[in-house]
């Protein structure tokens, strides 16, 4: 299902036209305007799903594959020494684009950060009683 509204469901569906390295019946893989890095590329489904929340099992499920292979592309290609997978759910997650998209940022030597957070220190308790209200709601 497309969503009329959409810009990534245009580009997915070529009506939009973008810098695409691979595309299949499923998906559309597109470099991206803004890229973090040389080669940062977005797997866009051609399905509206706003988010991974609402994407079905079987797009998901050839996600990863799909990111292996491009990821493989790009560490051959592109001479990268390594590489970051993002996916953004939700606006303060710093998601701008409400249909689900999976970054592939290819990261090198001396580059900028892409992803930084500082780590806490949250005590065994606090840690089984978030685990505890998540396998819950399982
Ligand atoms: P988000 O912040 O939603 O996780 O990522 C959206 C990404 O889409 C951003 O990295 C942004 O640069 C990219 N983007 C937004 N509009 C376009 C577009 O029209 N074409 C392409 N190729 N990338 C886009
Ligand atoms: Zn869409």
């Amino acid at each position: 299902m497309k969503d009329n509204n959409c810009i990534f469901c245009k580009i997915a569906a070529g009506e939009i036209p973008s810098k695409t390295i691979y595309e299949d019946d499923k998906f559309r893989v597109i470099m991206d305007l803004g890229a973090a890095s040389e080669g940062h590329a977005l797997i866009l489904p051609k399905d509206h799903y706003a988010n991974l929340m609402e994407l079905d099992e079987e797009t998901a499920s050839s996600v990863l594959p799909l990111a292996g292979k491009i990821s493989r592309a790009m560490m051959k290609s592109l001479d990268c020494d390594g590489l970051n997978l993002v996916q953004n759910n939700g606006e303060e997650a710093g998601q701008t684009v409400m249909h689900f998209h999976l970054h592939m940022i290819p990261r090198y030597k001396g580059g900028n950060e892409v992803i930084e957070w500082k780590p806490g220190s949250p005590s065994a308790e606090e840690l089984e009683e978030t685990a505890a209200k998540i396998r819950e709601a399982l």
